[in-house]
């Protein structure tokens, strides 16, 4: 990583980090990248996951490879019981869909938070408050390296996102799949850090504020 990516990476907290650590993780294993943990008081990890709704089988989640394998879902499903989750921060890379969103109130979760809008949302909502806009970029960067993974560059999905996040899915066309394929997130993203930079920074322009 370069020096400005270390520092950028050292300043967005757990919450941001590991859930888009976790949706790394994902596209590396051919799933969907989204990421989700469970952030105590203290800033510890109390459970964690990724989508696993759709990747190869394998791992422990066990709601793998069913519908509701959402990356929050897996997360809770790490969680016993009687937990007392009121106190905790649920951070997701993405803005959690109504199942997910439905399971952190039944569950007592004291705080949801996200890092990006869904890109296959249809009604795709407001940015985040307080999340610094490269992250968002990086977000939909795997979200949507996810879909074309998969589905092509021909996605209805992506062919929407080049309207709605053109910023992202210009940088996106500019990284070849392989280049996801690191240890670790930060490894991927030294080497376009400066793009993410400047796909926030025009973001920023369109969107306004
Ligand atoms: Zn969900």
């Amino acid at each position: 990583m370069t020096v400005d990516s270390i520092a950028a990476w050292h300043d967005a907290g757990p919450g941001v980090t590991r859930s888009l650590e976790l949706a790394h993780r994902s596209l590396v294993a051919g799933g969907l990248p989204v990421g989700a943990v469970v952030i105590g008081s203290g800033g510890d990890v109390v459970a964690e996951g990724r989508n696993r709704a759709y990747d190869p089988p394998g791992g422990d989640d066990r709601l793998q490879g069913s519908p509701i394998a959402h990356a929050e879902m897996n997360a809770l499903a790490r969680v016993a019981t009687s937990a007392d989750l009121s106190t905790t921060t649920l951070w997701s890379s993405h803005r959690p869909c109504a199942m997910c969103a439905a399971a952190c109130e039944f569950t007592g979760v004291g705080r949801v938070r996200f890092v990006a809008p869904d890109p296959s949302d249809d009604q795709p909502g407001p940015d985040p408050i307080g999340v610094d806009g490269r992250w968002l970029i990086v977000a939909n960067l795997l979200f949507l390296a996810g879909i074309r993974a998969y589905s092509g560059a021909n996605a209805p999905m992506l062919r929407r996102a080049r309207d709605r996040e053109p910023e992202t899915t210009d940088l996106l066309d500019t990284v070849a799949p392989h280049q996801w394929r690191t240890a670790t997130l930060p490894d991927a993203l030294g080497p376009i850090w400066s793009h993410v930079v400047n796909a926030a920074q025009r973001r920023q322009l369109r969107v306004g504020g």
